[in-house]
């Protein structure tokens, strides 16, 4: 079986700048990409807030860059999902990863930066409809709704720039929100009241999503008053947060609650040896592209330290 000095498991900012820190440490580094390769920043349009970029940057181009960097120094992009793991729990112990479709892979490091995914309301409705109308990214599907009535669920910080972000493509946005208030920043909310085409709607749920193959509208449930009303839309975009992506590492990795892996104090170490957490996954709190590449690049760090131990 093949057996590498460090995998990295995932393709966002941490797992990049992972791989370009584990390359140059001559790691040489296999970083499969997972489902959604590039991550979440594929999904965006304009990155304006990642240093060094003074005119901002296309997210999906940002992330070919990051490829690209981490394969100058010589690491090996696989398009893959790692579908289970099995990982030492001793010092210097081989880790295990299988790849869908068969093959496995050992590794003396491992570091985790499978990030996180958009959240759904779970109604049988709202998942009967998705692709059909039903979408947790305006970035990537506004497009197809352009002139016409949508709605976008949530209340913080994405939701908000979503809810901007459709207005300028869309006839109407029907903003609803489960509480009498936003938990978006202020600046984000001031961008949404002062939108004349969102109409933004406190103590709003979905009861339900209508249409039988494609929206055709929402029914409207006032959480105050227990009022029901119906509206019609052809698509509805939801925002309410994401889920780390860890499963797979349920029962060997500690998390927190929500799933977040746990890393230990400053550093990127999980609870077992040679295994580091970077990126989303492991970080609730700031959830930036920055951030993320940071954790990324100390998770390589950590990786060669710990290598550097057991040749000691
Ligand atoms: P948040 O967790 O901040 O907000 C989730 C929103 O969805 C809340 O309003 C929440 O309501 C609502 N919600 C959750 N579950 C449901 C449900 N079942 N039904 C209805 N509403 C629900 O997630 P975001 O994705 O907005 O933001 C994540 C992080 O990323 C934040 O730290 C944010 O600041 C940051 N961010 C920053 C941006 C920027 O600076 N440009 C852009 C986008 C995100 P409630 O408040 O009632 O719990």
């Amino acid at each position: 079986m093949e057996r590498v000095k460090t995998l990295i498991i995932g393709s966002g900012p941490a797992g990049y700048t992972a791989a370009i820190y584990a390359a140059r440490a001559d790691l040489k580094p296999v970083l499969y990409t997972g489902m959604e390769p590039g991550g979440q920043l594929t999904t965006t349009t304009e990155v304006d807030n990642f240093p060094g970029y003074p005119e901002g940057i296309d997210g999906p181009q940002m992330m070919v860059q990051l490829q690209q960097q981490a394969e100058r120094f010589g690491t090996e992009v696989r398009i893959g999902h790692i579908n289970k793991v099995e990982f030492s729990q001793e010092k210097g112990g081989i880790h295990k990863a299988y790849i869908e479709g068969g093959d496995a892979i050992e590794a003396q490091t491992v570091i985790i930066s499978t990030g996180a995914s958009a959240k759904y309301l779970g109604l049988p409705s709202e998942q009967r409809l998705r692709g059909g109308g039903v979408s947790a990214c305006a970035v990537c599907d506004g497009f197809f709704y352009k002139g016409q009535d949508v709605a976008i669920v949530g209340g913080g910080d994405t939701a908000a720039e979503e809810a901007t972000y459709l207005a300028n493509i869309c006839n109407k946005v029907t903003m609803l929100v489960r509480k009498g208030s936003m938990r978006a920043s202020k600046a984000m909310q001031h961008r949404v009241t002062n939108t004349p085409n969102i109409d933004l709607r406190y103590y709003s749920e979905i009861d339900e999503v209508l249409g039988e193959q494609v929206v055709e509208g929402l029914r409207i449930l006032n959480n105050q008053t227990g009022e029901k009303e119906e509206i019609s839309i052809t698509g509805l975009f939801i925002a309410i947060g994401h889920k780390p992506n860890t499963d797979i590492f349920k029962g060997q990795l500690d998390m927190d609650e929500a799933g977040y892996l746990i890393t230990k104090g400053k550093s990127t170490k999980t609870n077992l040896p040679g295994v580091f957490a970077s990126g989303d996954v492991q970080d609730k709190e700031y959830r930036q592209a920055v951030t993320a590449a940071g954790t990324g690049c100390m998770a390589a760090l950590d990786a060669e330290r710990y290598l550097q131990s057991l040749a000691n």
